[in-house]
């Protein structure tokens, strides 16, 4: 870790930012979590956990105050493509707020290093036309076309970082995350990506049912387990590295191929039915880390079998103790 050993993240009460709280700890360092909400799932591992709503830039300031080194900037209004596909404006002006006065607060309160966590919808969607897409390349992302309000934010707040550092000399690093899942992660309710969304409705499906997919299911991703994104995350922090850099791994699997990966995890046979009507967002989208390897000197690691072993697991057992399960899979499954 820095010399300085205390970090913000931001965003402590979502997904990633409580794995990352969690780590951070393990690491020595002492830790401030702020979100709108606490954690869903378990306690945060946080030293001070915090309610503040970082729209607002009282609270920014709140947040960064205290001697704050490290700013992990993590808190987004986001979710998988059928939210992010119906809410342009609202996800783009809350997030705006967010990071633009993120940014300013961790100036004025001198902290040293702030890290802004982009996304691959920031690449040009000219370039993933194909369901065999060439893996992304970071300058790919322009000239510019990327997913419409969430995507063009995160691209407008990496620049916005940069004006940072050309402008004032404040350091920053951005990450582009591809498609992180793991324990611990929005599993329903609108907000879940397609690895939780996918382990729900298989954990959810009797033996030799159906299970519905947005799409034909032809369209690929790559997908990258929560602890290498957390691994990732505190090599970047700690690297000089100021440009946008990929983070994800460069296995690409289709959505009808990972039904199928989770269905045989499970252990059962189900009939896939499409629906067309659902958003699928772009064709195809894999990450080139040749610059990840570089930067770095590391990549993600945790194969997709292993990790979508914990996650299903996770998420199976948590519908069975809220009582979702059918009893017959209940009562196979304590066997
Ligand atoms: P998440 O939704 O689980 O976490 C984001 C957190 O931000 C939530 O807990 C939410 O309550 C909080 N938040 C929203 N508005 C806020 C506000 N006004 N003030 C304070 N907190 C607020 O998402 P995640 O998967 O943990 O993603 C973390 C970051 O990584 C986000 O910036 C996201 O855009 C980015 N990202 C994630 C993925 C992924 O696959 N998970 C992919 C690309 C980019």
């Amino acid at each position: 870790m820095a010399a300085n050993k205390r970090a913000l993240v931001t965003g402590a009460g979502g997904f990633i930012g409580h794995h990352l709280v969690k780590r951070l700890k393990a690491e020595g360092c002492w830790v401030r979590g702020v979100d709108i909400k606490a954690p869903e799932y378990e306690t945060s591992a946080a030293d001070e956990f915090e309610l503040l709503d970082l729209r607002k830039y009282d609270n920014c300031l709140l947040a960064t105050r205290g001697g704050v080194g490290q700013v992990y900037n993590l808190a987004a209004d986001m979710g998988g493509i059928g939210y992010i596909t119906a809410s342009h404006a609202d996800i783009s002006r809350n997030n705006i707020l967010i990071n633009a006065q993120m940014l300013e607060a961790s100036r004025l309160n001198g902290v040293s290093r702030f890290l802004f966590s982009s996304s691959a919808c920031v690449y040009a969607q000219y370039k993933q036309r194909l369901p065999e897409v060439t893996p992304l390349r970071e300058e790919d992302a322009y000239p510019a076309d990327p997913e419409a309000g969430y995507g063009w934010e995160k691209l407008f707040t990496e620049q916005l970082c940069h004006y940072y550092w050309q402008d004032y000399r404040f350091e920053t690093r951005i990450v582009r995350f591809h498609n992180v899942y793991g324990p611990l992660g929005t599993y329903e309710g609108g907000k879940e990506k397609a690895p939780a969304a996918i382990s729900r409705k298989v954990a959810l499906a009797e033996d030799g049912g159906n299970i519905d997919i947005w799409g034909d299911g032809e369209q690929t991703r790559s997908f990258m387990y929560v602890d290498d994104c957390v691994e990732g995350l505190l090599r970047l922090i700690l690297s000089g590295y100021r440009e946008p850099l990929n983070l994800g791994t460069d296995r690409l699997i289709s959505i009808n191929a990972l039904v199928d990966l989770i269905s045989e995890i499970a252990g059962k046979r189900l009939s896939k039915c499409h629906d067309l009507s659902k958003p699928q967002g772009v064709r195809g989208r894999n990450s080139d880390n040749s610059r990840l390897r570089q930067t770095l000197s590391w990549e993600p690691s945790v194969s997709l079998e292993e990790g979508l072993d914990v996650t299903y697991r996770w998420i199976e057992n948590e519908l069975r103790q809220a009582g979702r399960l059918s009893s017959i899979l209940t009562a196979r499954s304590a066997d």
